[in-house]
């Protein structure tokens, strides 16, 4: 039996750099990803300045860290690129809530309303929604779809913080979450203001409402970037509810802040995304170096898949 032997990742980090140079290949990861692979990343963002990048990109591979929808959106808007996956089997449970013979459903009751899909949505899904978003530009997409009535799928937590801020839409929800931030209730939240009086709170949208509604600040990933880290925030402290993959970036942009997270230590437990997580070091290493776990999508579906992701790139 070999024994296990502990991790050089020193040497795995450049030999990273140089299959990254010789096969032309960038690293786009999300900030929920493990520390030491955002640090191997040509560009680390949300959902959104994922999206942005990967139709930028001027590379033959593109090696994806993140959860499947992303490295789907990436495809899509780069069919002529390699797009691999260091862990094919990390899915997003949001996403999988929605299914397209569902949305159709819904499509049939709402005759007239256009269907918004988050980001965090299937290819299949994608194709049969008008137009998509992401947690950072929601709002604004949905002020400027046509109708009056808009099917937002598939999460309830994105959807009350939208009804909130648009009035003059009435939004038809889905009945999706994110099993990781919806289940961090108002009761924790309380708890962590016990312990840390006086530091403002910023939350995800992903979060459910009782929670929403305690916080001073409800924004996407990279808004609670920058809010959580400006210097004219004023706070020594600051609590944070979401993944705590978003710790890591908020330590190296102003360090001279402490930014609290849901840990057992406070006494709520990790609010992590166990997917998002799987991907390590070495499998970034193994995919680029074997060239392995291609993601592959059906011509037909491509066309129709991209055209609302595209829409919400020129809107926003
Ligand atoms: S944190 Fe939630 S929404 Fe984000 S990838 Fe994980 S399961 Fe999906």
């Amino acid at each position: 039996m070999e024994l296990l032997r502990p991790v050089d990742y020193r040497k795995l980090r450049e030999e990273i750099e140089r299959l990254k140079r010789e096969k032309n290949a960038v690293i786009l990861a999300h900030y929920y990803q493990r520390p030491e692979v955002q640090d191997v990343a040509d560009f680390v963002g949300d959902s959104l300045d994922l999206a942005r990048k990967a139709k930028e990109v001027d590379a033959e591979i593109i090696v994806f860290c993140g959860v499947h929808f992303m490295g789907e959106t990436a495809k899509l808007l780069n069919p002529e690129k390699k797009v691999l996956m260091p862990e094919p089997k990390a899915g997003c449970a949001m996403a999988d809530t929605a299914t397209a013979e569902a949305v159709l459903r819904l499509k049939e009751k709402h005759p007239d309303a256009w269907v918004v899909s988050y980001v965090n949505t299937t290819a299949e899904v994608k194709a049969v929604s008008d137009v998509c978003c992401t947690s950072a530009n929601a709002a604004g997409i949905i002020e400027k779809v046509p109708s009056k009535e808009v099917i937002f799928v598939p999460d309830k937590g994105l959807a009350y913080f939208i009804s909130k801020k648009v009035k003059d839409k009435r939004i038809v929800p889905f009945e999706g979450f994110c099993p990781d931030h919806y289940l961090f209730t108002g009761r924790m939240l309380e708890r962590l203001k016990e312990r840390h009086p006086g530091a403002p709170v910023g939350v995800h949208p992903e979060t459910p409402p009782e929670v929403q509604d305690a916080a001073d600040f409800v924004g996407s990933t990279s808004q609670l970037l920058r809010w959580a880290t400006d210097p004219a925030l004023g706070a020594d402290e600051v609590v944070i509810i979401t993944e705590i993959g978003l710790k890591y970036q908020m330590e190296r942009r102003n360090p001279s802040r402490r930014y609290v997270f849901p840990t057992p230590e406070e006494g709520t437990g990790y609010l992590f995304c166990p997917q998002m997580k799987s991907i390590t070091l070495e499998k970034v290493y193994e995919t680029l170096r074997e060239e392995k776990n291609e993601l592959t999508l059906p011509e037909g579906l491509v066309e129709r898949a991209r055209r609302p992701i595209e829409l919400m790139l020129e809107w926003s």
